[in-house]
């Protein structure tokens, strides 16, 4: 491997953002404090990103009962991916393998209406893979994974401009966190008992992909054995400063699990009928995503996902106390802000210790008579002295447009 590349397992453990304890269990990472807010803070712009897209969100468990799978068609096609089920009395159950056949129980909870779709109901949960000890590492190839995922109940009619609005929702995450989609793939079943057998719904549903690819004007390639058991999806890749690749947001078109959980909705006509189910990931796991930034970042995070924003620098002792006030203001704008203090070492020192962080405001004896910070910005630039509470309004701005500018 080479050193030079930044790699998330060890940045992580350098910025304390996560690591692993053997007792723990290999595969299942725990999150520090800067981790956790850098999650947190993607989790809340994904539940923010897909309100505003009309979606519903929902809590379901992440273990259920055997038979769930047995209809879901994990149990037949994916169980090597599965831990073993647990026996409780008479009953059997699993962790749960994926969190679809929980959303379309979520669905079938109650009679449907053509009016109600289509019906996007999304989750950030909990779901495991029984991954062999051997593939395990950092948040890339974990045992429990938490995803960012969506199904979306809708009409043969309203698929292809849902799916296709799921594929705006991507770009825009990528733009918002500044990272970039190396490809658009078509995957496609392979050889082999993997896949269901059911050639007419892989057909249909591969064709409604191809409208989608084409409407969105994206450029794909083909990819077969890529596909999910049920059917085909659009993967979006990414790739790790090594340029190996790996897929980070998918959506799917599905036939096979509405027909297997006998999902209906009542149409105009009065009659029963089949909703479509779309499967939709914007940011894949949490995991996946968190390690994916760290990398292509190297740290230095966009300002609005940063552990901490603003770094405030007090020259000398006699200027904590200016400084204090300040992240004191920081903070109740919602901003986070912290100090470093001259007991953690000299100006120079404290610098360089915070060079990760998106924006700094040293307070010297002059600024501190004017009621001023100096201004430096993680990339170098300087925009001056500002009155601090311009510099907390052109911060607070800033993160909350999102994005990776730092200025203007
Ligand atoms: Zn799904």
């Amino acid at each position: 491997m080479n050193d030079k590349l930044p790699d998330h397992r060890r940045l992580g453990r350098e910025l304390g953002l996560f690591d692993t304890d053997p007792l723990m269990g290999a595969g299942l990472p725990y999150w520090l404090p800067d981790g956790a807010v850098v999650r947190h803070t993607l989790e809340e712009y994904v539940r923010d990103a897909e309100r505003r897209a009309g979606y519903r969100h929902v809590y379901s468990p992440a273990l259920g009962k055997r038979e769930l799978y047995e209809i879901s068609g994990h149990w037949d096609h994916y169980r090597d991916d599965m831990y073993p089920p647990m026996r409780l009395g008479a009953e059997e159950v699993v962790l749960r393998p994926s969190l679809c056949p929980h959303h379309a129980l979520i669905y079938r909870s109650r009679s449907r209406s053509y009016r109600e779709l289509p019906l996007r109901i999304a989750e950030l949960g909990a779901m495991h893979r029984a991954e062999l000890s051997g593939v395990l590492g950092g948040l890339t190839r974990v045992r429990a994974i938490h995803l960012n995922d969506a199904h979306i109940f809708c009409t043969l009619d309203q698929a292809v401009a849902e799916a296709r609005a799921a594929l705006e929702l991507i770009a825009r995450a990528y733009a918002d966190l500044g990272i970039q989609a190396v490809r658009h793939r078509l995957s496609l079943p392979g050889a082999g008992g993997k896949y269901v057998a059911a050639p007419e719904l892989w057909r249909r549903a591969t064709g409604l992909l191809r409208e989608v690819l084409a409407e969105a004007g994206v450029a794909y390639e083909e990819a077969e054995g890529e596909a999910a058991f049920y059917g085909p999806k659009i993967d979006v890749q990414i790739a790790d400063p090594a340029g190996r690749e790996s897929t980070l947001s998918t959506v799917q078109i599905d036939f096979h699990q509405p027909a297997r959980f006998d999902l209906r909705y009542t149409g105009a006509d009065g009659a029963g009928h089949r909703p479509v189910m779309v499967h939709r990931s914007v940011i894949g796991s949490v995991e996946r995503a968190v390690a994916h930034l760290v990398e292509t970042h190297g740290g230095a995070f966009p300002a609005w996902l940063a552990p901490v924003q603003l770094a405030v620098l007090p020259v000398a002792e006699e200027q904590v106390e200016p400084a204090a006030a300040l992240v004191r203001q920081a903070l109740a704008l919602g901003l986070r802000a912290e100090l470093a203090g001259p007991g953690e070492g000299t100006l120079g020192a404290r610098i360089r210790a915070a060079r990760l962080v998106p924006y700094q405001a040293v307070i010297g004896a002059r600024e501190a008579d004017a009621g001023l910070a100096a201004v430096r910005l993680r990339d170098g630039r300087r925009p001056g002295p500002l009155p601090a509470a311009e510099l907390l309004r052109r911060v607070a701005e800033r993160v909350a447009g999102r994005g990776t500018g730092l200025w203007d």
